[in-house]
């Protein structure tokens, strides 16, 4: 159990289900059901509260060293979770200190997460035993968790989702990164329920195996059943938009009263309407699209871009 709780974090879970209507959910003769994960905290993105929960357990209140981009939801989300249980926090970053922090950074800081910028070189080792052991040597007894919360912790945190969910959907529809919420997702699912992970990055076929493994540690057994990847929405590369997908964000924002953000729920919710047109999902098919929540990011994104999403509101 965690015990070091200041007590001023309101996490809402079970998070809220709640079925989306939607005249092309009629015409398809499907239902939509949104697993509302982006709801659970401002600043600790669905997922990612997903998959620290048993990190911060196993953790055991060492300090938490982990590791992100310059706009990670996940660093966002370690800062504040571990202000939270009162344990110290170190996020190695992705490249050179910027001259002016992003409130990514600046939040996390505030929240007493210490930030070490290490070259775009070096990172790509970050998960080497040479480099790890580095990382152990600096500070006292560290708890290492992976960039994006993705190691066996965190898959089992992943598979609470489904335990919130009725038993009686078909498909469920979520954005993959690192692969660890589909894993996880699909290790919770039934023989018959399958998940589609739409994947926001390009040429990330190594994927299929890393999320095998992760399942199933490295046995060869066809997953396939349980789940599919999805490259078609990437829109051209990882935290990459084009025009399209900020209007269908903007319209879906201006109908339905939900944001998503750029670099993944904009684009998984974007395949869900596409691949529904397209006729993918069979007739009477009862469909979670999970919103793994990144609202957090959206600032820096309209910055990086010089575009405003969500017109007329305060996001
Ligand atoms: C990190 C993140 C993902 C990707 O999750 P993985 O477990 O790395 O595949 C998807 N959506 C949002 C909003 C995220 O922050």
């Amino acid at each position: 159990m965690l015990m070091r709780m200041n007590g001023n974090l309101k996490l809402l879970l079970p998070s809220p289900l709640h079925e989306l209507k939607d005249d092309l959910f009629i015409e398809k003769k499907i239902k939509v059901f949104f697993k509302r994960d982006d709801l659970i905290h401002e600043s600790i993105s669905g997922n990612k509260w997903r998959k620290l929960k048993y990190n911060l357990e196993a953790s055991e209140g060492r300090t938490i060293v982990t590791f992100g981009g310059a706009y990670s939801n996940h660093i966002a989300a370690s800062a504040a979770a571990c202000n939270y249980y009162k344990v110290n926090s170190i996020g190695i970053i992705r490249g050179e200190r910027p001259k002016k922090m992003n409130n990514t950074l600046l939040l996390a800081e505030k929240m007493g997460m210490k930030l070490e910028f290490i070259s775009r070189q070096e990172y790509k080792t970050k998960n080497s035993s040479a480099f790890l052991e580095k990382v152990k040597k600096k500070h006292e007894n560290p708890f290492i968790i992976p960039e994006g919360g993705a190691n066996q912790q965190g898959l089992r945190g992943c598979t609470e989702v489904i335990d919130e969910l009725p038993s009686d959907f078909n498909y469920i529809v979520t954005a993959v990164g690192t692969g660890a919420t589909i894993a996880g997702i699909s290790m919770g699912l039934k023989k018959e329920q399958k998940a589609i992970g739409i994947v926001v990055l390009k040429g990330a076929e190594y994927l299929k195996d890393e999320i095998d493994d992760f399942i199933f540690n490295g046995s060869k057994e066809n997953t396939d059943t349980k789940y599919v990847l999805n490259h078609d929405y990437h829109f051209g590369g990882y935290a990459k938009i084009d025009d399209e997908l900020i209007q269908f964000m903007n319209d879906f924002y201006l109908k339905h009263q939900i944001k998503t953000d750029p670099v993944y729920s904009g684009k998984s919710l974007y395949a869900l309407y596409d691949m529904i047109k397209k006729d993918m999902f069979p007739p009477h098919s009862k469909i979670i699209y999970y919103h793994c929540g990144g609202l957090q990011g959206i600032e820096g994104m309209e910055k990086r871009y010089g575009i405003e999403l969500f017109p007329n509101t305060d996001n």
